[in-house]
């Protein structure tokens, strides 16, 4: 069931992206990325000729966007099979496209969104730092001019895809520590720059995208590696919480529903193949109940992720809007795949279905991007809640 409201070349879109998952992206190919945690580059390269990249690049710069609702649509599509080709495409479309085409200057939007919707680009988000988690703006990596150049020192924390992507969109210190939010600037970073080591890190799940520890030492950069151009120096916070965290946020909604649609999918299909007493599971009105649930969470999940999207596109402030959507995708994205799971009782646990991939990947949903309680924070500060 699709929302009432799906523009037309919305559903176009689906119905091409549906056709590469089963094409491109069988669960053959999904559970081997999983197991191998490898990044896919032919099928991703593939998946960039069907344009999908540009759906956030103007036009001006070779792309068909920005369409927030489209690009929601593409990742909740890729998110219904993996994440080893998901995330990828976030890093590309949203870190690299959204960012580059609010923010950059217009020497980088020349250069680099071109190469965004030909699939050539992807940024690798170099926000946390070993102690710095939400607490963003006292990271301590720090970047100083000398003459021409950039000089950057410091490491990085759970930087995922930083080894395969084009840039590492650095948060650093550019001033005394005291200043907090007015002396911090974003870099583009190259992962193989002279000074930067990649180091991956093991996690439970997202595999394919390959989180990783990076440190900085000495790293030289050309001041045209300082995001927005020269008047962006000191001036990244303002560029961080622009309205490319809204986008952020429900980046992340869009992945949990599609994590949780498949979930969905898998339980619905096993509950009527499953025997048990000599008949399907789904005549057991304790099965029959917990899928009625998931289906009507998710529909909700549905709702809230493409009216924040849509909102985004009509140009709406939808600072709370795009939190509200973050909190309760994510955290019910757990709670619909932990449901699916019990539905397949032994085989939604052990490692050659599906289901225990979902239940990995989705556990990451309320701590990415902001975890449930800092959009909690954000929806009563926001409201204007007395503190
Ligand atoms: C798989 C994975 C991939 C990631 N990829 C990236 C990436 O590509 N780039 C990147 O920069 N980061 C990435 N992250 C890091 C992610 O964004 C962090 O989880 C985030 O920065 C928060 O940091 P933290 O998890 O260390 O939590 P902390 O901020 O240390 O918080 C710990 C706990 O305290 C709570 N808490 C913190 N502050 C508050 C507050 N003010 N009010 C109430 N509760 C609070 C949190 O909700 C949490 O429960 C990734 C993380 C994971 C797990």
């Amino acid at each position: 069931m699709e929302p009432l409201t799906e523009p037309e070349h919305v559903v176009l879109l689906r119905e091409t992206l549906r056709r590469f998952v089963a094409d491109e992206m069988p669960r053959r190919l999904a559970r081997q990325w999983d197991q191998r945690d490898e990044f896919p580059r032919e099928v991703f390269a593939r998946l960039a000729s069907l344009g999908v990249m540009g759906l956030t690049v103007p036009e001006a710069y070779g792309g068909v966007g920005p369409d927030v609702v489209a690009t929601m649509a593409t990742i909740e599509e890729l998110a219904s099979r993996s994440m080893a080709i998901c995330s990828p495409y976030i890093q590309s479309a949203c870190y690299a496209g959204m960012n580059l085409a609010e923010l950059g200057s217009e020497e980088q939007k020349r250069d680099l969104l071109p190469r965004v919707a030909a699939g050539e680009m992807m940024f690798a988000y170099g926000i946390s730092e070993p102690d710095v988690g939400a607490d963003v703006a006292s990271v301590k990596t720090t970047a100083r001019r000398e003459g021409d150049a950039v000089v950057v020192n410091g490491a990085k924390r759970f930087c995922s895809g930083a080894a395969f992507s084009d840039y590492i969109y650095t948060l650093v210190r550019s001033g005394e520590a005291d200043a907090r939010y007015q002396n911090l600037t974003l870099l583009l970073v190259p992962p193989d720059a002279a000074g930067v080591t990649v180091e991956p890190q093991r996690a439970l799940g997202l595999k394919g995208s390959a989180t990783a520890d990076v440190t900085f030492r000495d790293v030289r950069l050309p001041a045209s590696s300082i995001m927005g151009g020269e008047k962006g120096w000191n001036a990244g916070w303002g560029m961080l919480v622009g309205p490319g965290l809204d986008v952020e946020k429900i980046e992340v909604a869009a992945m949990a529903l599609g994590i949780a649609r498949a979930a969905v999918e898998d339980a619905w299909e096993y509950s009527q193949q499953r025997e048990q007493f000599g008949k399907p599971i789904c005549t057991l009105q304790s099965i029959r109940h917990m899928l009625a649930e998931v289906k009507t969470r998710l529909e909700a999940c549905r709702l809230v992720t493409y009216d924040a999207a849509a909102r985004i596109d009509q140009g709406q402030e939808v600072g709370v809007a795009t939190s509200m959507a973050k909190l309760f995708v994510s955290d019910s994205a757990v709670e619909i795949v932990l449901t699916c799971q019990r539905v397949l009782g032994a085989y939604g646990y052990v490692g050659d279905g599906d289901m225990e991939r979902y239940v990995r990947d989705v556990l990451a949903m309320p701590i990415i991007g902001g975890s449930s309680a800092v959009q909690k924070n954000n929806i009563c500060n926001r409201l204007k809640l007395p503190r």
